[in-house]
């Protein structure tokens, strides 16, 4: 069975021909977003004709600067859950959709808020940095929010020796690498599909391609991401394959980001492992989907006036503004805007 991309001639691209009945969904998704004073926001592991439409394709750090930023009154986010619930948190004035709520992350749902306060009383004068990739009530126990772009100049930020991270393991070693002088308390969460890419599959791609550079992902298991020559964010995996010499190119990450490299880059050739590493729940989003949940305004992201009372809604909102004021001044100039085909 064939595990490799090889062509960009496979691909869903622009350049292909559409259907009549895409087309019209297409036609009628476009229509309600202008009517609706509305913007698609979508992340770059979704399938390639939601991307090709959208109004921005980023990675989860430029999609939450443009949620804060936009001027439009709704946002359709094909993302996962925890993603919309950042845009609302972000702009609790518009309304955000998400149009599969099925759409979830199962490494932001392997911890509670319960889970994080038992764990921060094992090591209760550790700051904690949660990865955006968690829900808003674990971002309300956090002190600083992160994303797998800006998480070592967060943590450095930070004056503590010891700093408790949740819930990504595999980001948590990362780190914890390049900044050994600090003790990181790491939580177990994990990515279920970064963590399908095995050593024995890179040894095999490797022995296949021994010109080929490898890239990883840092939520792949750490034995992995060792094998790489370089390891980076998604938007700094595309910049890194864009830029760098070699033709050929293993990336240790998710298929809809590799798809979309190939798509965009069809001079390399891009590998990857087998089963191909996919996020099932980033595919639940269809042009279907959107196109009903904006005639309907279904499944909309609220924030329950317990939360609101509470005061989590604040605590949480306050966890990411906090990562923005440590790192835009860095990262504010989005790579995206310089990707073809990418706003
Ligand atoms: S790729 Fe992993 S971390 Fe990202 S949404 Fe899917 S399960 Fe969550």
């Amino acid at each position: 069975m064939n595990s490799t991309i090889t062509t960009a001639q496979n691909l869903h691209t622009a350049t292909q021909p559409l259907e009549r009945n895409t087309e019209k969904l297409i036609a009628n998704i476009r229509k309600l977003l202008e009517e609706k004073e509305a913007i698609l926001l979508t992340h770059i592991y979704q399938r390639l004709e939601i991307q090709r439409i959208s109004d921005h394709v980023a990675d989860s750090l430029a999609l939450s600067r443009v949620a804060a930023k936009t001027s439009a009154k709704m946002i359709v986010f094909c993302g996962v859950h925890f993603m919309a619930e950042t845009a609302k948190l972000l702009s609790p004035e518009k309304t955000v959709l998400l149009p599969d709520l099925a759409s979830g992350c199962p490494m932001a749902d392997m911890i509670t808020s319960k889970d994080l306060i038992d764990f921060k009383k094992q090591n209760e004068s550790a700051p904690v940095v949660c990865y955006i990739n968690s829900s808003a009530s674990v971002k309300a126990e956090s002190d600083i929010c992160c994303t797998s772009t800006n998480a070592v100049d967060i943590v450095k930020s930070l004056p503590n020796k010891k700093i408790i991270f949740v819930p990504d393991k595999g980001l948590g070693a990362w780190v914890q690498k390049q900044i050994p002088e600090k003790e990181i308390i790491i939580y177990d969460g994990f990515c279920p599909t970064h963590y399908q890419i095995t050593t024995a599959e890179v040894s095999r791609l490797r022995q296949a391609h021994p010109s080929a550079v490898i890239i990883a992902h840092p939520e792949c298991d750490p034995s992995v991401w060792e094998m790489a020559d370089f390891v980076g964010s998604t938007s700094q995996i595309y910049k890194f394959a864009e830029e760098c010499p070699q033709e050929e190119i293993i990336i240790l990450s998710e298929h809809g980001l590799i798809r979309r490299m190939q798509a965009d880059m069809p001079q390399k050739k891009f590998l990857m492992t087998f089963p191909n590493p996919l996020c099932p729940n980033m595919k639940y989003h269809r042009l279907e989907s959107v196109l009903y949940a904006l005639e309907n305004n279904l499944h909309e992201i609220t924030i329950p006036e317990y939360d609101l009372a509470n005061g989590l809604f604040e605590r949480a909102k306050r966890t990411i503004d906090k990562m923005f004021e440590v790192s835009e001044a860095k990262y504010s100039q989005s790579y995206w805007k310089g990707v073809k085909g990418i706003n």
